[in-house]
């Protein structure tokens, strides 16, 4: 398990990220998602750290416009996003709650070796692969043997 130690020191700014919805799991923020990693302040320059969820993920650019928006919106005029690739982004950095919330959804949260698949329908691990893609391309689309239902899985790409 990565312990990371995440510097809260400017709360607020925490919070306005929050606000921020992953754009291929709207239900869950860029807080819970773990790809927030740290909030610095240089003057009036918000510095905000960020570690994709896997290298070369599609979204990372979407994260970062997303970011600036709201920072931007929120009164923030001079806002920098650095990536950090190390440590990896991993399945510790979700919460219960985060992944109570996936499930909810329909959708299956990650595993670090991919391969319990939890049908977020009926909670059996009898389940099959479908598609290696699902609705977006961190996600592949499974089946429940038990259940019947189709469901996406959100792949933990390590
Ligand atoms: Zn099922």
């Amino acid at each position: 398990m990565v312990v990371i130690d995440i510097n809260k020191k400017y709360p607020e700014i925490w919070e306005f990220l929050a606000e921020v919805p992953d754009p291929e799991i709207p239900i869950i923020n860029l807080v819970e998602l773990g790809v927030v990693r740290n909030v610095e302040k240089e003057g009036d320059k918000v510095i905000v750290t960020i570690t994709p969820t896997y290298t070369g993920c599609p979204a990372k650019k979407l994260f970062e416009d997303l970011i600036r928006e709201k920072l931007i919106e929120k009164g923030f005029e001079d806002v920098q996003i650095d990536t950090t690739l190390s440590p990896a982004w991993n399945t510790d950095w979700l919460s219960e709650a985060t992944k109570a919330k996936m499930m909810a959804d329909g959708i299956s949260p990650p595993t670090d070796d991919n391969k319990v698949v939890t049908c977020p329908n009926c909670k059996s691990t009898n389940t099959k692969i479908i598609s290696k893609f699902g609705s977006t391309p961190c996600q592949s689309f499974h089946s429940c043997n038990d259940c019947l239902e189709p469901f996406n899985y959100f792949k933990c790409h390590r």
